[in-house]
C-alpha cells in the first residue's frame, strides 16, 4: 500500500529524475527593458507620425544562468508593467513546460485583458520561453515546433512610408526601386493620404519597379467601406497582391461586403488577438490572408494554433512583423514549420515581413543581423531563436 508520505517521495523523486534527465532549472529572475531611439528622420501612415522606436524586450534566466529573450509588439512602457504583472507566476517554474505557464498567464488575465497590451506581455515571455527550451534542448525553435519545411523565407520589404516633402510619389517610386535593386521580389507601401494621392502613389511605385515584383498597400485601416471600394477600383489595373486594413479592424461585416466586390486579396489581422479572435475573423470571411503578430497575439504558442485554424478555413497566414531581430526570428522559425495549403508539388515560398525603416534597434542590438539574398532569408540554425542580444550595445539604448 503507498501512503500519502511514500507518495509524495516518489513524486518528488520523479521530479528530481525529470530534472536530471531533462536538465532543466527553475526560472530565477526576469527582467523587462524597454529601449528607445530617437529617429533621424519622422515618418507618418495613416493613423499617427513615429519620430521615436520604443520596443519592449524581456530576458527570462534561468537559475543555472541559461537566458532566453522575447520581444513585445505594442506600447513598450506598458507591456514592461504587463510583464511585471505576470513575472510571480513564472519566478521558480519549470520553463519547458512553456504551454502550461502560457495558460496560467491567459487564465490570469482572462477577466481583463482578452485584447491589447496583456497578450503582448504573454506574447513577449511566451517567445523567450521558446528561446530557452531550445537553449535547453540544444535545439532550433523551429525543430522544436514540429520540424522545419523550408530552409528559406521570401521577405518582402515593408517601407514607402510618408515623409513631408515635395514629390512624395517620385520619392516613394525611388525607394521601391531600391528594394528591386536589393533583390526584394514582394514590397509592401502605405496608402490612406487620400484616395487622390494613393492613386498616385501607387501608380509612381509600380511603374519604377514593373510588374514581376509583387506589390502590396497597407491603409491601417484608413478608409470607411465606400473609400475602400472606390480605391479598389481605382488600382485594381496595377495588380495589387493584398490591400491590408482597408476597414477598422472591428468591421467584420464590411471586409467580407469588400471582399465579395473587389479582385484585390484582403489581409488583415495585426489588431486581432487568441485563437478566439481569430476565430471571429474567418467565420466571417474577412479575410483571404491573416496577419497574425506572433509578439502581440499570443505568443509562437497561440499563433501555431491561430495557423493550424486558418488552415481549416484555407485562409493564408503572413505574420505581421515588427520589431527588433527577435520578433523577425520568431516569424522565421514559424514560418519555416507552416503546412503550406492546399499540398501540390511545388507550394509557393511562404512570405516573411521585414521592416526596412530607420531602426537601429532592429540593425544592432541583436547579432546575427539577418541578410537578404535574391529575396530570401534563412532561418537560423542554431539552437533557440538563434539570435543573440548585445547587451553592452542594449545599455546605450535604454530609455
Ligand atoms: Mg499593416
Amino acid at each position: 500500500m503507498i501512503t500519502d508520505s511514500k507518495a509524495q517521495i516518489i513524486a518528488a523523486e520523479l521530479e528530481i529524475k525529470n530534472s536530471e534527465t531533462l536538465g532543466y532549472t527553475k526560472i530565477k529572475k526576469i527582467e523587462a527593458f524597454v529601449v528607445s531611439h530617437q529617429l533621424e528622420q519622422s515618418f507618418y501612415f495613416s493613423q499617427w507620425e513615429y519620430d521615436r522606436r520604443l520596443i519592449c524586450l524581456v530576458k527570462i534566466t534561468l537559475e543555472d544562468g541559461t537566458y532566453g529573450w522575447g520581444e513585445g509588439y505594442g506600447p513598450a512602457k506598458v507591456i514592461k508593467e504587463g510583464i511585471e504583472f505576470f513575472k510571480p507566476l513564472l519566478i521558480g517554474q519549470n520553463p519547458l513546460e512553456n504551454e502550461n505557464l502560457w495558460q496560467k498567464m491567459y487564465l490570469r488575465s482572462l477577466d481583463y485583458g482578452r485584447r491589447g497590451i496583456f497578450l503582448s506581455a504573454i506574447s513577449a515571455l511566451d517567445v523567450a520561453l521558446w528561446d530557452l527550451k531550445g537553449k535547453l534542448l540544444n535545439l532550433p525553435v523551429s525543430v522544436l515546433l514540429g520540424g522545419r519545411k523550408r530552409e528559406k523565407i521570401k521577405a518582402y520589404a515593408t517601407g514607402m512610408y510618408f515623409s513631408k516633402c515635395n514629390n512624395l510619389d517620385q520619392k516613394l517610386a525611388k525607394e521601391a526601386y531600391s528594394y528591386k535593386k536589393r533583390g526584394f521580389k514582394a514590397m509592401k507601401m502605405k496608402v490612406g493620404l487620400s484616395i487622390k494621392e494613393d492613386i498616385k502613389n501607387v501608380e509612381a511605385v509600380r511603374e519604377a519597379i514593373g510588374y514581376d515584383v509583387e506589390l502590396m498597400i497597407d491603409s491601417n485601416h484608413a478608409f470607411s467601406l465606400k473609400e475602400a471600394l472606390h480605391l479598389c477600383r481605382k488600382v485594381e489595373k496595377f495588380e495589387i497582391n493584398w490591400f491590408e486594413e482597408p476597414l477598422s479592424p472591428e468591421e467584420y461585416d464590411n471586409y467580407f461586403y469588400l471582399r465579395q466586390n473587389t479582385s484585390i486579396p484582403i489581409a488583415g489581422g495585426e489588431c486581432e488577438y487568441l485563437r478566439y479572435g481569430f476565430l471571429h475573423l474567418f467565420q466571417s470571411k474577412s479575410v483571404d490572408i491573416a496577419q497574425p503578430d506572433i509578439c502581440a497575439a499570443g505568443g509562437l504558442t497561440e499563433v501555431k494554433k491561430i495557423g493550424c485554424m486558418a488552415q481549416t478555413f484555407g485562409v493564408e497566414v503572413v505574420p505581421h512583423t515588427w520589431g527588433t531581430g527577435i520578433a523577425v526570428s520568431a516569424a522565421l522559425h514559424l514560418i519555416s514549420n507552416w503546412d503550406i495549403t492546399p499540398g501540390r508539388l511545388h507550394t509557393p515560398v511562404p512570405m516573411i515581413e521585414l521592416d526596412l525603416t530607420e531602426n537601429p534597434l532592429r540593425d544592432e542590438l541583436i547579432t546575427p543581423c539577418f541578410v537578404v539574398e535574391d529575396g530570401m532569408i534563412e532561418v537560423p540554425h542554431k539552437p533557440g531563436l538563434g539570435v543573440e542580444v548585445d547587451e553592452i550595445e542594449l545599455k546605450k539604448y535604454l530609455l
